[in-house]
């Protein structure tokens, strides 16, 4: 050990190589990790410390490129090796590096995979998901704990740990995006982690390519891999996204297995409120974007619209006509708005969705059967005189299908809103301060939009109220779902307690 540690291995003569004779070979091994150990790294100044810091950052990145090479050629890392905070950060910098070069592959993979826009994937996933990566890497080196005031003469501070071995499971609708949101931050966390992407969709999850047993991907069914997952001893902690019903199950399995921490971002039936004083061109539009953006298959689609009565009549005739510039088509063909549902059983679920309407007596507007005679591709459907009790305004669709109905007061808007055992996202058009100060602190839901539909960004946390789940992903809140905290005290004055 002193042959290669001393002067933290930089030395002309460090004895980098150690040749072991083999009849004490494996005692010299077992000797050497303990002993290892006393090779303590710090501070140079610091008396206790046996290895400092490696002379600059060139020299650190090159002995830091040897070991991953070691690791790469096949050799067994015994001790050390471990990056450090700031490593971690440029592992997932170069990661976004990667996909940023790889772009137009990944868009395409999630058309192939999922019916997604290969234009939008282009402009708006694919570079969304290194950006997250981006965003993590900055915090991985910022997460530490806090000194505390304490109330008795005692030291106490608090150490952020890594959770330990997370498990990711993730739905089909937005398959680079969500993967990402959920590896960016437990990565950056100091995590270790199994995904499992979605049966539909898990050729995005497979290009990704971290360093082997960090970050391992499973594909299979939900309920064999994502159940193992969710049931088994030595995962830390699952992080859920997908449908209230399998969310419901993961955290039964987390209770019956070892009571680890789950959190779930589940599904929604998210209202968008559109005032009499709104400008009713750009809120068609923004109903629009709300409902048929990614043909419907939006955990946040705005699927229920509430118009007050005073522009009802003239929203209803400028919809019935914006409706048709939501071109269905081919996902590859720039001029398309709406490419065909994931698969079959969902393609199906949607029209049986859309015959219920029908039979329960609400009106159809525009829309409402198949696009095309083959593929999954159906109609922009816009629904009015729905009522509340009706599946159509009840349940989670999960399709390019709109509720839409009227209301009188802004207390009645409220109402309505609220109506619904969901609760992850809402929007409000209104010019009024007042109006949306007001309704934005009565919606129980995770996100308001104002005058917006579908604001997502990566420092804002997004994640549900009620029945829609609870944990957020993106922004910070997201990096401390994978961490957990730990108290350090220790005696001011040489007290036992
Ligand atoms: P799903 O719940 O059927 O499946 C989601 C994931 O769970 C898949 O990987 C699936 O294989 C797995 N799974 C299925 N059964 C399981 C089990 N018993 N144990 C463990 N894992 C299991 O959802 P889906 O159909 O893939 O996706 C659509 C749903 O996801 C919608 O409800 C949508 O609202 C929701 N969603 C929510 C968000 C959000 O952020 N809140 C984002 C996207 C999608």
């Amino acid at each position: 050990l002193l042959g290669v540690m001393h002067n933290k291995g930089e030395v002309c003569v460090a004895g980098s190589r150690v040749l072991v004779q083999e009849a004490i070979y494996d005692e010299f091994v077992k000797t050497l990790v303990e002993k290892a150990k006393e090779w303590v790294v710090g501070d140079p100044f610091h008396p206790n410390s046996r290895v400092g810091p490696q002379v600059d950052k060139k020299q650190y990145e090159k002995v830091m490129s040897y070991i991953e090479h070691g690791k790469r050629e096949g050799a067994t890392l015994l001790t050390g090796g471990k990056p450090a905070a700031k490593a971690r950060g440029r592992v997932l910098s170069k990661f976004a590096d990667l996909i940023d070069q790889n772009a137009d592959e990944l868009a395409g993979l999630e058309s192939i995979d999922a019916g997604k826009l290969f234009t939008f994937n282009k402009m708006a996933d694919i570079p969304f998901a290194a950006n997250l990566l981006r965003y993590y890497a900055g915090a991985a080196d910022k997460i530490h704990g806090d000194v505390l005031k304490m109330s008795r003469e005692l030291h106490g501070y608090t150490l952020l740990e890594p959770i330990g071995v997370v498990g990711h499971i993730i739905p089909w609708n937005f398959p680079c995006t969500l993967f990402f949101s959920k590896v960016a931050p437990s990565l950056a966390a100091g995590c270790t982690m199994v995904v499992k992407p979605a049966e539909q969709t898990p050729l995005s999850a497979l290009e990704a390519g971290i360093p082997d047993g960090v970050m391992n991907v499973v594909v299979g069914y939900g309920a064999t891999a994502g159940a193992a997952i969710s049931a088994h001893m030595d995962v830390d902690k699952v992080s859920f996204t997908g449908s209230t019903e399998v969310g419901r199950k993961v955290m039964q399995a987390a209770a019956l297995s070892n009571l680890k921490p789950v959190s779930l971002e589940l599904g929604g039936k998210s209202p968008v409120l559109i005032f009499d004083d709104a400008d009713v061109d750009k809120a068609v539009d923004l109903a629009l974007l709300a409902i048929f953006y990614n043909k419907g298959e939006v955990c946040a689609a705005g699927s229920r619209v509430f118009v007050q009565e005073g522009i009802y009549d003239e929203f209803v005739k400028k919809l019935a006509v914006k409706a048709k510039e939501w071109t269905v088509g081919d996902p590859l063909d720039p001029t398309t708005r709406v490419g065909p549902q994931v698969n079959k059983t969902q393609f199906e679920r949607v029209l049986s969705y859309i015959e219920h309407g029908k039979r329960e007596g609400a009106t159809l507007l525009t829309g409402g059967k198949p696009a095309a005679e083959t593929g999954f591709y159906i109609q922009p459907t816009v629904f009015t005189d729905v009522k509340e009790d009706m599946m159509i305004s009840r349940d989670e669709i999960f399709g390019p299908v709109m509720a839409l109905m009227k209301f009188k007061t802004i207390e009645e808007g409220i109402k309505y809103a609220n109506n619904t055992k969901y609760g992850l996202a809402s929007g409000i058009v209104t010019k009024s301060l007042d109006i949306a100060n007001t309704v934005s602190r009565s919606i129980k839901a995770g996100v308001v939009w104002i005058n917006c539909y579908h604001g997502f960004d990566i420092d804002c946390p997004f994640g549900g109220y009620k029945m829609s789940g609870f944990g957020k992903d993106f922004g910070m809140e997201a990096l401390h779902k994978y961490l957990q905290t730990k108290a350090v005290v220790t005696p001011i004055y040489n007290s036992p307690w």
